[in-house]
């Protein structure tokens, strides 16, 4: 085993897994994470804790997942190279792993333009897949990024990235996946998916070139809360396709929530159908309350054992 962890017990036997996203509080406020952890607990098999996301400063991604460790739960530590040169990477993932975190999600991260601290430098020293490189090389070989010096102690994470289907040039998105792969990566969470065609087509030639036979895919959505939220998505979010036919279901319903709610479930129904995909990302954007029923409302409950 890479990690020891219940996410890659899970995906190596063969079971649809699912993850699920924390965004961390915009301070110190322990209480935040408690309450989103405990609508996860149970629902999820790991905990995607995100690194600033939005280049919007919140609580560090490694503390917050250093928190779950402490409330018994399996985090995945999200790291952009946005904010951190290799050495300050190399330090923290040492940390990381002394806290007890298994998992890490190596990102480039949004530019800080997006972000609430516009001024802040751009550090990308490496980017996303020498960061999968680095942590390859300190769990496999034992030594920091450039082969030399020997690291006291042993790394053990399950490595994984994003991959998004939608984002233009079509056809680099698969190429972009398989350098990942080269470089080591374990497991992929995409960006969420409303465009099913697209994703199909993405999956198709992900078989084409043998890739999820080599890397476990986690299939990325994101329930929709309303007819504004789809359309401001759709508008305004690099990278995201919403059809217009699941806009206007959100624009036209009664009962939004619930509207969101059921096209979600219909998503991961879809989704569990496609070979090559093992599980789901479920990103319910400050909407942690609404996973249990959406998970359960999928079929997915209860929750595969990791031993
Ligand atoms: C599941 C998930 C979680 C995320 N969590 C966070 C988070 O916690 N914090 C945060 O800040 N952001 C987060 N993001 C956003 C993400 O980091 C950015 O959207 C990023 O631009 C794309 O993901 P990446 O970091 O893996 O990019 P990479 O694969 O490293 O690529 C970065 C961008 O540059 C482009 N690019 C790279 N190389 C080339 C090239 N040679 N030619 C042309 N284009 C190139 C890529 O296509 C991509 O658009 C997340 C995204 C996803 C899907």
């Amino acid at each position: 085993m890479k990690s020891e962890g219940a996410l890659e017990k899970i995906l190596e036997k063969g079971e649809f897994a699912v993850t699920g996203e924390l965004g961390p509080p915009k301070g110190n406020d322990v209480e935040v994470i408690r309450q989103k952890a405990e609508y996860l607990r149970g629902n999820v098999d790991a905990i995607n804790v995100t690194d600033n996301q939005t280049s919007i400063v919140r609580m560090s991604s490694i503390a917050t997942c250093a928190l779950l460790v402490q409330m018994r739960l399996e985090p995945v530590m999200q790291m952009v190279t946005r904010d951190r040169n290799r050495i300050a990477i190399q330090s923290d993932i040492f940390g990381a792993t002394a806290l007890g975190i298994k998992n890490i999600l190596c990102l480039s991260g949004d530019h800080q333009i997006f972000g609430n601290q516009k001024e802040a430098a751009n550090v990308f020293d490496i980017d996303s897949i020498q960061l999968i490189q680095c942590v390859k090389t300190m769990r496999d070989e034992g030594t920091l990024l450039g082969g030399e010096e020997k690291i006291e102690g042993k790394i053990r994470l399950f490595i994984g990235a994003a991959a998004n289907p939608f984002a233009d040039p079509f056809e680099f998105r698969v190429v972009r996946l398989a350098k990942k792969g080269k470089a080591g990566v374990d497991f992929i969470q995409t960006q969420c998916i409303y465009d099913m065609d697209r994703f199909k087509e993405w999956m198709r030639m992900v078989r084409e070139r043998g890739l999820h036979k080599r890397v476990h895919i986690l299939a990325g959505v994101t329930p929709l809360k309303s007819g504004g939220m789809a359309r401001y998505m759709a508008k305004n979010v690099a990278g995201i396709t919403i059809p217009d036919s699941i806009i206007g279901r959100m624009v036209k319903a009664k009962e939004p929530v619930q509207e969101g709610v059921k096209i979600c479930v219909e998503q991961i129904e879809q989704l569990r159908q496609i070979e090559g995909v093992h599980g789901i990302h479920l990103m319910a954007i400050e909407w942690e309350q609404r996973v249990p029923e959406i998970v359960k409302q999928a079929g997915l409950l209860p929750r595969p054992t990791a031993s």
